[in-house]
Protein backbone atom coordinates (compact mmCIF):
# COMPACT_ATOMS: atom_id res chain seq x y z
CA UNK A 1 0.00 0.00 0.00
CA UNK A 2 1.19 3.42 -0.82
CA UNK A 3 1.39 6.62 0.98
CA UNK A 4 -0.93 9.02 2.48
CA UNK A 5 -2.63 11.37 -0.97
CA UNK A 6 -1.87 15.28 -0.35
CA UNK A 7 -4.86 16.53 -0.95
CA UNK A 8 -3.45 19.91 -0.76
CA UNK A 9 -1.43 20.27 -3.94
CA UNK A 10 -3.26 23.18 -5.86
CA UNK A 11 -4.39 20.72 -8.66
CA UNK A 12 -5.57 18.23 -6.48
CA UNK A 13 -7.85 21.07 -4.63
CA UNK A 14 -8.99 22.55 -7.69
CA UNK A 15 -9.97 19.22 -9.32
CA UNK A 16 -12.07 17.67 -6.11
CA UNK A 17 -13.54 21.69 -6.25
CA UNK A 18 -14.32 21.05 -9.82
CA UNK A 19 -15.90 18.05 -9.67
CA UNK A 20 -18.14 18.90 -6.26
CA UNK A 21 -19.59 21.99 -8.29
CA UNK A 22 -19.99 20.07 -11.20
CA UNK A 23 -22.16 17.62 -9.63
CA UNK A 24 -23.97 20.58 -7.35
CA UNK A 25 -24.95 22.53 -10.85
CA UNK A 26 -25.96 18.90 -12.76
CA UNK A 27 -28.27 18.02 -9.53
CA UNK A 28 -29.58 21.89 -9.62
CA UNK A 29 -30.26 21.59 -13.50
CA UNK A 30 -31.86 18.07 -12.59
CA UNK A 31 -33.98 19.75 -9.66
CA UNK A 32 -35.52 22.13 -12.34
CA UNK A 33 -35.59 20.07 -15.43
CA UNK A 34 -37.28 16.75 -14.43
CA UNK A 35 -34.62 14.67 -16.58
CA UNK A 36 -35.79 11.45 -15.08
CA UNK A 37 -39.03 11.38 -17.42
CA UNK A 38 -36.98 12.43 -20.49
CA UNK A 39 -36.22 10.05 -22.88
CA UNK A 40 -33.31 8.67 -25.18
CA UNK A 41 -34.21 10.22 -27.86
CA UNK A 42 -34.23 13.75 -26.17
CA UNK A 43 -30.63 14.41 -26.32
CA UNK A 44 -30.75 18.21 -25.46
CA UNK A 45 -30.95 18.00 -21.40
CA UNK A 46 -27.98 16.25 -21.59
CA UNK A 47 -26.59 18.29 -23.99
CA UNK A 48 -27.48 20.71 -21.60
CA UNK A 49 -25.55 19.68 -18.58
CA UNK A 50 -23.20 18.45 -20.57
CA UNK A 51 -21.93 22.35 -21.47
CA UNK A 52 -23.16 23.59 -18.79
CA UNK A 53 -20.62 21.22 -16.31
CA UNK A 54 -17.53 21.85 -19.25
CA UNK A 55 -18.80 26.15 -19.17
CA UNK A 56 -18.42 25.91 -15.42
CA UNK A 57 -15.40 24.03 -15.22
CA UNK A 58 -13.53 25.62 -18.27
CA UNK A 59 -14.34 28.91 -15.79
CA UNK A 60 -12.77 27.88 -12.67
CA UNK A 61 -9.77 26.12 -14.74
CA UNK A 62 -9.14 29.23 -16.30
CA UNK A 63 -8.95 31.15 -13.23
CA UNK A 64 -6.75 28.91 -11.16
CA UNK A 65 -4.79 27.85 -13.92
CA UNK A 66 -4.64 30.93 -16.49
CA UNK A 67 -1.67 29.01 -18.19
CA UNK A 68 -3.33 25.67 -18.48
CA UNK A 69 -5.18 24.15 -21.43
CA UNK A 70 -8.85 22.14 -21.33
CA UNK A 71 -9.61 19.00 -24.10
CA UNK A 72 -13.17 18.51 -23.38
CA UNK A 73 -15.74 16.53 -25.23
CA UNK A 74 -18.09 19.65 -26.31
CA UNK A 75 -17.95 22.65 -28.02
CA UNK A 76 -20.57 25.98 -28.05
CA UNK A 77 -20.79 25.19 -32.06
CA UNK A 78 -23.85 23.52 -31.42
CA UNK A 79 -25.55 27.06 -29.63
CA UNK A 80 -25.71 28.63 -32.49
CA UNK A 81 -28.46 27.16 -34.14
CA UNK A 82 -32.32 28.61 -32.94
CA UNK A 83 -32.95 25.90 -30.84
CA UNK A 84 -29.36 25.80 -29.37
CA UNK A 85 -30.19 29.80 -28.99
CA UNK A 86 -32.57 28.47 -26.18
CA UNK A 87 -30.04 26.28 -24.81
CA UNK A 88 -27.81 28.60 -24.15
CA UNK A 89 -30.44 30.81 -22.20
CA UNK A 90 -31.29 28.09 -20.11
CA UNK A 91 -27.10 27.09 -19.41
CA UNK A 92 -26.88 30.75 -18.48
CA UNK A 93 -29.50 30.79 -16.32
CA UNK A 94 -28.51 27.93 -14.54
CA UNK A 95 -25.19 28.94 -14.22
CA UNK A 96 -25.90 32.03 -12.46
CA UNK A 97 -26.18 31.20 -8.95
CA UNK A 98 -22.95 29.73 -9.44
CA UNK A 99 -20.96 32.26 -10.98
CA UNK A 100 -22.06 36.10 -10.26
CA UNK A 101 -22.65 38.09 -13.26
CA UNK A 102 -22.67 35.55 -16.40
CA UNK A 103 -23.35 36.24 -20.00
CA UNK A 104 -24.26 33.89 -22.87
CA UNK A 105 -21.36 35.03 -24.41
CA UNK A 106 -18.97 33.89 -21.74
CA UNK A 107 -20.77 30.80 -21.27
CA UNK A 108 -19.52 30.16 -25.00
CA UNK A 109 -16.05 31.44 -24.56
CA UNK A 110 -15.73 29.17 -21.40
CA UNK A 111 -17.25 26.19 -23.07
CA UNK A 112 -14.83 26.43 -25.86
CA UNK A 113 -11.84 26.69 -23.33
CA UNK A 114 -12.26 23.17 -23.70
CA UNK A 115 -12.02 22.65 -27.63
CA UNK A 116 -7.71 22.92 -27.39
CA UNK A 117 -5.44 20.33 -28.42
CA UNK A 118 -3.37 18.52 -26.15
CA UNK A 119 0.05 20.00 -25.05
CA UNK A 120 2.64 19.14 -22.85
CA UNK A 121 0.78 19.83 -19.77
CA UNK A 122 -3.25 19.90 -20.00
CA UNK A 123 -6.46 18.74 -18.65
CA UNK A 124 -8.91 16.55 -19.92
CA UNK A 125 -12.85 16.27 -18.99
CA UNK A 126 -15.94 14.10 -19.85
CA UNK A 127 -18.34 16.53 -18.22
CA UNK A 128 -20.97 13.84 -18.23
CA UNK A 129 -19.67 10.42 -18.85
CA UNK A 130 -22.32 7.67 -19.63
CA UNK A 131 -25.62 9.35 -20.53
CA UNK A 132 -27.47 6.88 -20.57
CA UNK A 133 -27.22 6.12 -17.17
CA UNK A 134 -27.56 9.82 -16.50
CA UNK A 135 -30.74 9.64 -17.75
CA UNK A 136 -31.93 7.07 -16.35
CA UNK A 137 -30.74 8.01 -12.85
CA UNK A 138 -28.03 5.29 -12.91
CA UNK A 139 -24.56 5.29 -12.89
CA UNK A 140 -22.82 8.40 -14.70
CA UNK A 141 -19.56 10.46 -13.64
CA UNK A 142 -17.51 13.21 -14.12
CA UNK A 143 -14.23 12.68 -15.35
CA UNK A 144 -11.36 15.24 -14.89
CA UNK A 145 -7.35 13.99 -15.44
CA UNK A 146 -3.92 16.28 -15.97
CA UNK A 147 -1.74 14.91 -18.08
CA UNK A 148 1.89 16.22 -18.36
CA UNK A 149 4.23 15.00 -21.17
CA UNK A 150 1.98 12.34 -21.98
CA UNK A 151 1.89 10.78 -18.28
CA UNK A 152 -1.59 10.88 -16.55
CA UNK A 153 -0.82 12.47 -13.26
CA UNK A 154 -3.80 12.89 -11.26
CA UNK A 155 -7.34 11.75 -12.03
CA UNK A 156 -10.75 12.17 -10.48
CA UNK A 157 -13.90 10.68 -11.09
CA UNK A 158 -17.62 12.14 -9.18
CA UNK A 159 -19.71 9.68 -9.24
CA UNK A 160 -23.08 10.72 -7.98
CA UNK A 161 -24.97 7.40 -7.45
CA UNK A 162 -22.02 5.46 -6.53
CA UNK A 163 -21.61 4.50 -2.99
CA UNK A 164 -18.08 4.26 -1.67
CA UNK A 165 -18.77 1.24 0.58
CA UNK A 166 -17.43 -1.84 -0.07
CA UNK A 167 -19.00 -4.46 -2.37
CA UNK A 168 -21.92 -2.48 -2.61
CA UNK A 169 -22.43 -0.36 -6.03
CA UNK A 170 -25.23 2.04 -5.26
CA UNK A 171 -26.37 4.17 -2.36
CA UNK A 172 -25.04 6.33 0.01
CA UNK A 173 -24.50 10.55 -1.12
CA UNK A 174 -22.40 9.53 -4.06
CA UNK A 175 -18.18 9.32 -4.45
CA UNK A 176 -15.77 11.37 -5.12
CA UNK A 177 -12.17 9.52 -6.05
CA UNK A 178 -8.68 10.78 -6.69
CA UNK A 179 -5.67 9.22 -7.82
CA UNK A 180 -2.40 10.70 -7.79
CA UNK A 181 0.71 9.21 -9.93
CA UNK A 182 2.62 7.21 -6.98
CA UNK A 183 0.40 8.01 -3.89
CA UNK A 184 -2.42 5.43 -5.15
CA UNK A 185 -6.18 5.69 -5.33
CA UNK A 186 -8.43 7.57 -2.67
CA UNK A 187 -11.97 7.89 -2.58
CA UNK A 188 -14.66 9.36 -0.01
CA UNK A 189 -18.32 10.47 -0.09
CA UNK A 190 -18.66 12.99 -2.61
CA UNK A 191 -19.85 16.16 -0.37
CA UNK A 192 -17.81 14.87 2.94
CA UNK A 193 -14.99 16.25 4.57
CA UNK A 194 -13.68 12.78 6.19
CA UNK A 195 -10.88 11.97 4.96
CA UNK A 196 -10.13 9.67 1.94
CA UNK A 197 -9.88 5.98 1.96
CA UNK A 198 -7.59 3.79 0.17
CA UNK A 199 -8.64 1.71 -2.81
CA UNK A 200 -7.11 -1.77 -3.73
CA UNK A 201 -8.35 -3.81 -6.47
CA UNK A 202 -9.39 -7.59 -5.64
CA UNK A 203 -6.92 -10.53 -5.11
CA UNK A 204 -9.45 -12.54 -7.24
CA UNK A 205 -7.15 -14.71 -9.75
CA UNK A 206 -9.53 -17.73 -10.90
CA UNK A 207 -11.01 -16.90 -13.58
CA UNK A 208 -13.98 -18.77 -13.07
CA UNK A 209 -14.94 -16.74 -10.06
CA UNK A 210 -14.28 -13.77 -11.90
CA UNK A 211 -16.82 -10.47 -11.47
CA UNK A 212 -17.01 -9.03 -15.17
CA UNK A 213 -18.51 -5.35 -16.24
CA UNK A 214 -20.00 -4.54 -18.98
CA UNK A 215 -21.23 -1.36 -20.51
CA UNK A 216 -25.31 -1.35 -20.62
CA UNK A 217 -24.96 -0.05 -24.43
CA UNK A 218 -24.04 -2.82 -26.50
CA UNK A 219 -22.80 -0.35 -29.43
CA UNK A 220 -19.63 0.52 -27.63
CA UNK A 221 -18.28 -2.99 -27.68
CA UNK A 222 -18.60 -6.68 -29.72
CA UNK A 223 -21.23 -8.13 -27.51
CA UNK A 224 -21.39 -12.03 -29.41
CA UNK A 225 -17.17 -12.00 -28.75
CA UNK A 226 -18.08 -11.07 -25.32
CA UNK A 227 -20.16 -13.94 -24.34
CA UNK A 228 -17.82 -16.25 -26.15
CA UNK A 229 -15.21 -15.11 -24.29
CA UNK A 230 -16.99 -15.72 -21.24
CA UNK A 231 -17.82 -19.25 -22.28
CA UNK A 232 -14.47 -19.86 -23.18
CA UNK A 233 -12.80 -18.75 -19.46
CA UNK A 234 -15.65 -20.53 -17.88
CA UNK A 235 -16.94 -17.56 -15.98
CA UNK A 236 -19.97 -18.13 -14.04
CA UNK A 237 -20.65 -15.38 -12.04
CA UNK A 238 -23.72 -12.69 -13.44
CA UNK A 239 -21.59 -9.75 -15.10
CA UNK A 240 -22.69 -6.14 -13.54
CA UNK A 241 -23.79 -3.94 -16.08
CA UNK A 242 -23.16 -0.37 -15.73
CA UNK A 243 -22.86 2.82 -17.57
CA UNK A 244 -19.71 5.20 -17.57
CA UNK A 245 -16.14 5.36 -15.72
CA UNK A 246 -17.65 4.18 -12.45
CA UNK A 247 -16.68 0.50 -13.63
CA UNK A 248 -12.87 1.84 -13.09
CA UNK A 249 -14.04 3.04 -9.64
CA UNK A 250 -15.51 -0.89 -8.74
CA UNK A 251 -12.49 -2.18 -10.23
CA UNK A 252 -10.85 -0.19 -8.09
CA UNK A 253 -12.20 -0.80 -4.80
CA UNK A 254 -12.24 -4.42 -5.16
CA UNK A 255 -16.20 -5.16 -6.23
CA UNK A 256 -15.42 -6.25 -9.88
CA UNK A 257 -11.92 -8.09 -11.62
CA UNK A 258 -12.36 -6.70 -14.63
CA UNK A 259 -13.84 -5.16 -18.13
CA UNK A 260 -13.14 -4.74 -21.66
CA UNK A 261 -13.76 -2.75 -24.26
CA UNK A 262 -13.50 -5.10 -28.19
CA UNK A 263 -13.73 -3.58 -31.20
CA UNK A 264 -18.12 -2.85 -31.98
CA UNK A 265 -18.57 -5.26 -35.53
CA UNK A 266 -20.06 -2.35 -37.00
CA UNK A 267 -17.01 0.41 -36.30
CA UNK A 268 -13.89 -2.17 -35.77
CA UNK A 269 -11.47 0.96 -36.27
CA UNK A 270 -13.36 3.07 -33.15
CA UNK A 271 -10.91 4.50 -31.33
CA UNK A 272 -11.38 5.48 -27.42
CA UNK A 273 -11.19 9.71 -26.83
CA UNK A 274 -8.39 10.68 -24.07
CA UNK A 275 -11.46 11.84 -21.94
CA UNK A 276 -12.94 8.37 -21.75
CA UNK A 277 -9.53 6.59 -20.07
CA UNK A 278 -7.40 9.07 -19.00
CA UNK A 279 -9.25 9.60 -15.34
CA UNK A 280 -10.16 5.95 -14.71
CA UNK A 281 -7.55 4.28 -16.14
CA UNK A 282 -4.76 6.08 -13.22
CA UNK A 283 -7.69 5.32 -10.42
CA UNK A 284 -7.53 1.61 -11.05
CA UNK A 285 -3.78 1.76 -11.74
CA UNK A 286 -3.26 3.29 -8.38
CA UNK A 287 -4.97 1.00 -6.95
CA UNK A 288 -2.81 -1.84 -8.16
CA UNK A 289 -4.98 -2.90 -11.22
CA UNK A 290 -3.56 -2.99 -14.83
CA UNK A 291 -4.97 -0.92 -17.83
CA UNK A 292 -3.89 -2.09 -21.29
CA UNK A 293 -5.33 -1.72 -24.67
CA UNK A 294 -6.55 -5.29 -26.43
CA UNK A 295 -3.03 -6.62 -26.96
CA UNK A 296 -1.70 -5.69 -24.14
CA UNK A 297 -0.51 -2.67 -25.47
CA UNK A 298 0.43 0.27 -22.71
CA UNK A 299 -1.84 2.97 -23.59
CA UNK A 300 -0.64 6.24 -25.58
CA UNK A 301 -1.52 9.42 -24.23
CA UNK A 302 0.09 11.32 -26.69
CA UNK A 303 -1.63 10.34 -29.95
CA UNK A 304 -3.68 13.68 -29.59
CA UNK A 305 -7.76 13.27 -28.34
CA UNK A 306 -8.16 9.66 -29.11
CA UNK A 307 -6.64 7.12 -28.14
CA UNK A 308 -5.44 6.40 -31.76
CA UNK A 309 -2.89 3.75 -31.09
CA UNK A 310 -4.55 1.57 -29.17
CA UNK A 311 -7.00 -0.96 -30.26
CA UNK A 312 -9.83 -1.44 -27.67
CA UNK A 313 -9.15 -1.48 -24.03
CA UNK A 314 -8.74 -3.95 -21.02
CA UNK A 315 -8.98 -3.39 -17.53
CA UNK A 316 -8.37 -5.85 -15.19
CA UNK A 317 -6.95 -5.97 -11.14
CA UNK A 318 -3.91 -7.15 -12.38
CA UNK A 319 -3.84 -10.71 -11.12
CA UNK A 320 -4.71 -12.53 -14.71
CA UNK A 321 -4.15 -9.74 -17.49
CA UNK A 322 -1.51 -11.19 -19.56
CA UNK A 323 -4.03 -14.56 -19.49
CA UNK A 324 -7.02 -12.40 -20.35
CA UNK A 325 -5.14 -10.79 -23.61
CA UNK A 326 -4.27 -14.40 -24.35
CA UNK A 327 -7.88 -15.18 -24.12
CA UNK A 328 -9.31 -12.84 -25.65
CA UNK A 329 -6.76 -13.04 -28.94
CA UNK A 330 -8.08 -16.59 -28.98
CA UNK A 331 -11.56 -16.36 -29.07
CA UNK A 332 -10.89 -13.25 -31.62
CA UNK A 333 -11.13 -15.14 -34.90
CA UNK A 334 -10.50 -12.94 -37.27
CA UNK A 335 -7.00 -10.79 -37.26
CA UNK A 336 -7.77 -8.05 -35.10
CA UNK A 337 -9.43 -8.24 -31.47
CA UNK A 338 -12.20 -6.99 -33.30
P1 LIG B 1 -19.95 2.73 -21.46
O1 LIG B 1 -20.00 3.83 -20.47
O2 LIG B 1 -19.39 1.46 -20.91
O3 LIG B 1 -21.22 2.54 -22.22
O4 LIG B 1 -18.86 3.11 -22.53
C1 LIG B 1 -18.63 4.40 -22.89
C2 LIG B 1 -17.50 4.39 -23.85
O5 LIG B 1 -17.87 3.77 -25.06
C3 LIG B 1 -17.10 5.78 -24.21
O6 LIG B 1 -16.16 6.23 -23.31
C4 LIG B 1 -16.56 5.64 -25.60
O7 LIG B 1 -15.16 5.52 -25.61
C5 LIG B 1 -17.12 4.34 -26.11
N1 LIG B 1 -17.98 4.59 -27.25
C6 LIG B 1 -18.81 5.63 -27.46
N2 LIG B 1 -19.39 5.53 -28.67
C7 LIG B 1 -18.89 4.41 -29.23
C8 LIG B 1 -19.10 3.74 -30.49
N3 LIG B 1 -19.93 4.24 -31.39
N4 LIG B 1 -18.42 2.62 -30.72
C9 LIG B 1 -17.59 2.12 -29.79
N5 LIG B 1 -17.36 2.69 -28.61
C10 LIG B 1 -18.01 3.82 -28.33
MG1 LIG C 1 -19.89 12.68 -22.37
Amino acid sequence: MKQAIDITTPETQFGIFAIQEAIRLIKHIQSQMDIGHMTKKDESPVTLCDLAVQALIGYHLRKEFPEDVLVAEESSSILTSSEGAETLKKITKFISPFISDVNSKQVCEWIDYGTASPAKRFWTLDPIDGTKGFLRGDQYAVALALICENEVQLGLLGCPNLTTQGDELRGGEGSIVVAQKGNGAWIRPLNSETSFEQLQVSSHADTAQLRILRSVEASHTNSEKTNLFLKHLGIKSEPIYMDSQAKYVVVAKGAGDLFFYLLPKKNPDYRMKIWDVAPGAIVVEEAGGTVTDLKGGTIDYGAGKTIANNPGLLVTNGQFHAEIVEALNQVSSSRSLS
